[in-house]
């Protein structure tokens, strides 16, 4: 174990500045704590945070993480609390032995490993500091060394967990070494013949072929000289994981994977990367297949480096890589990752500035302290992850809320969802999830999906439920807003609106009851002023409904007697009935799709109808259609435009010319809306096609009457 001194030593060795004071009251602080707590080992227990810390020097971290490496197990094992680290140690320490302290509860919710990627997500978005995540590394590092203290099941059990999680989480963040020692520890644990009978293989072979790595650097080295290169060339043997995982991959023998050396050749620059893969390759010979360059196209989490595979030196097949003294850095040492970049990125974002400015930070240790301090890590913050009771892993987007986990679990517990305990408290369904957190929905077989949830739901799954469910359950709407404008419609012509009267014209407009009026003026099938004349037969209207309605008669018939199944729309079911949708009036011109309906053929909608919707769930209901060339000289379509029309004598009447003179026929006109100075029309116009409506359209807005107007698509 790492004496008191000899810590302070090592850190001093890169950081001459670092607070030797506080060095110290953590080493011994950690000591009293601990107190007489063992290790399996039966080493005293405060012997795991010292090596820890001691790890944590190998990485040249900045002397605030050293400290809280040294106390990183006192909130958790012992009777201290974070305040008392703040008042000893200070802010910083405080909130990085934080961080670590709530991963190690996040590690215990998670009853579910196998949802690797997910809680490696997790750790790195709660995270925030990177010297929590690095801290975290150096303490499975260590009680991966000292695994083999362990009782034998609780050992398969850390071993998967260091595969799963912590050696991608190392890899991740650039951390070659880390990983790869990781990885072999657990390695030899879980599939300890394997790993046995790989090493005794390279033993063989290190003995049979008289230690070849070291002759062939040497060889290679002198290739590069000879061609005025200068070079740094390191050779090894491949991990026994890593053989074994290619043996897995290409179902190879051991006989079959004949590169168990890779080289390194470390340049200067780029340049000289590519002179010396031409020295190699003139040298000897290519292995098919295997050549990448990860220069130009860099891998994702920033690697670059050139490799080959070769017959070298002494007739055998070896990998080289080559690369840049700086790429080799990132590799190796670097927090290089994937933070780097989100997805789709270039790799030359901000965040990778970012790391290679860390590095060189630590390695000079100018001032890391105030370097990491205002250094977040960025990963993931545009997620949330949250547990299930059962300890499943649940993704979300950031701010989402219950209702959204309750979606994303199932959407019958969506639909169902009363409530929701958070971390064991009860929750307002509104209240946004954070990281970690544990969420337990309350359900009742009673409840709905409400209008409300919408405005705080999130997740595409949660808004899409909530509207199916409201379109399914839109008669109480339109119930509702028909008898709004009922009661306006008869309030503004002082007329008393009454269930009697109602009654009474039931018959008038096919319903069965006062709701089925009112859902019917709700849905725009009749118009408040159709219900007004149904109930006062006598009343003398308004001089603009005059108007309208002594123009009705004058509309011609329209011109289309159903010959629909005439219009050409490629892409159709030979035979099957055809009709345009009276929700959006498709013309030639307009990108549309068919909708197979149940006994009525084929609907047409234009691309953009919200009626569209409905059938988002049926997607063996669609049909793929397009207007044919000579759609629109097949006779005529209507087009619905809505209008506002200034409230004036002869505006009608200018509205009409100017429709005629395009050569467009009104074949039905509503008033939907009126106010003292404007109306507003719902006008159906027979028109050849799309072009066609919008001329009038253009037409019509330079009108002085006209005020508004545009298609209703609804
Ligand atoms: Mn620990």
């Amino acid at each position: 174990m790492l004496r008191q001194y000899e810590l302070v030593d090592l850190v001093k060795s890169y950081d001459p500045d670092a607070d030797e004071d506080a060095l110290n009251r953590a080493y011994v602080f950690a000591m009293k704590k601990h107190g007489a707590q063992l290790r399996a080992s039966g080493d005293p227990y405060y012997s795991h945070p010292v090596e820890v810390a001691g790890i944590l020097t190998k990485f040249k971290l900045d002397c605030s993480s050293i400290i809280a490496g040294l106390l990183h197990d006192t909130v958790e094992d012992t009777d201290t609390s974070i305040e008392e680290i703040k008042n000893l140690f200070g802010e910083q320490v405080a909130q990085i032995v934080d961080g670590v302290t709530k991963l190690a509860m996040i590690e215990q919710k998670s009853a579910n490993k196998k949802q690797a990627e997910n809680f490696r997500k997790l750790l790195l978005a709660m995270s925030e500091d990177i010297r929590v995540l690095l801290i975290k590394l150096a303490d499975r590092l260590h009680n991966m060394r000292t695994l083999h203290f362990c009782a034998p099941e609780k050992r398969a059990r850390i071993a998967k967990e260091t595969l799963d999680i912590y050696a991608p989480l190392a890899e991740r963040i650039g951390m070659q070494e880390v990983k790869s020692e990781l990885e072999e520890i657990a390695f030899a644990e879980l599939h300890k013949e394997a790993h046995d009978s790989i090493v005794a293989r390279l033993n063989f072979l290190r003995e049979q072929g008289n230690n070849l790595v070291p002759k062939i650097i040497q060889r290679l080295q002198k290739d590069m000289e000879e061609n005025g290169i200068k070079a740094t060339i390191t050779g090894r043997e491949k991990t026994p994981y890593s053989i074994w995982r290619k043996m897995q991959q290409k179902n190879a023998t051991f006989e079959q994977l004949c590169d168990i050396m890779a080289f390194r050749i470390c340049v200067d620059d780029v340049t000289t990367c590519y002179q010396a893969l031409g020295v190699v390759h003139s040298k000897y010979h290519m292995v098919p297949r295997r050549f990448k360059d990860y220069i130009s196209t860099p891998k994702p989490n920033g690697y670059k480096s050139i490799h080959t595979g070769v017959i070298g030196p002494e007739n055998t097949r070896i990998e080289i890589q080559i690369r840049t003294y700086e790429m080799h850095e990132v590799a190796e040492k670097g927090v290089a990752a994937h933070w780097a970049y989100k997805q789709g990125e270039r790799v030359v974002g901000r965040n990778f500035k970012w790391i290679r400015e860390l590095l060189e930070i630590l390695e000079q240790a100018s001032n890391p302290e105030e370097f990491l301090e205002n250094t977040k890590l960025e990963m993931y913050n545009d997620q949330v992850f949250c547990f299930t009771p059962k300890g499943d892993l649940i993704g979300l987007p950031i701010n989402s809320t219950p209702v959204d986990f309750a979606y994303a679990v199932h959407s019958s517990v969506g639909d169902t969802c009363v409530g929701a305990k958070i971390n064991g408290e009860i929750r307002p369904l509104r209240t946004v999830l954070q990281n970690g957190d544990q969420v337990e929905v309350l359900t009742s077989k009673a409840q709905h999906p409400s209008t409300e949830w919408e405005r705080f739901v999130v997740t595409g799954k949660a808004k899409a439920a909530i509207r199916r469910y409201v379109r399914a359950h839109k008669r109480e709407q339109f119930i509702e807003m028909g008898q709004q404008t009922l009661e306006r419609t008869f309030k503004g012509e002082n007329l008393e609106l009454s269930d009697k009267g109602l009654v009474n014209v039931l018959p008038n407009f096919e319903a069965e009851s006062i709701d089925d009026i009112y859902a019917k003026v709700g849905e725009g099938l009749i118009s408040g002023w159709d219900v007004l004349r149904a109930v006062y037969p006598g009343y003398k209207q308004s001089k603009l409904e005059k108007v309208v309605n002594s123009l009705k008669p004058v509309f011609k018939k329209s011109l289309r007697k159903n010959k629909k199944e005439e219009l050409k729309i490629n892409g159709l079911i030979p035979g099957m009935a055809v009709h345009f949708s009276g929700c959006c009036h498709p013309l030639p011109g307009d990108r549309i799709v068919g909708i197979v309906t149940t006994g009525k053929g084929v609907a047409v909608h234009t691309i953009d109808c919200k009626q569209l919707e409905k059938y988002a769930d049926e997607p063996e209901r669609w049909l793929d259609i397009s207007w044919g060339d000579e759609a629109s000289q097949e006779g005529v379509h209507t087009g619905r435009l809505k209008v506002m029309l200034t409230n004036e004598p002869g505006s009608l009447g200018e509205f009409s010319n100017v429709v005629a003179r395009y050569n467009g026929n009104i074949s039905n006109l509503n008033i939907v809306n009126r106010t003292i100075s404007y109306f507003e029309l719902l006008v159906d116009i027979e028109v050849k096609d799309l072009k066609h409506l919008t001329d009038i359209i253009a037409a019509l807005r330079a009108s002085k009457v006209v005020s508004y107007v545009s298609r209703a698509n609804q």
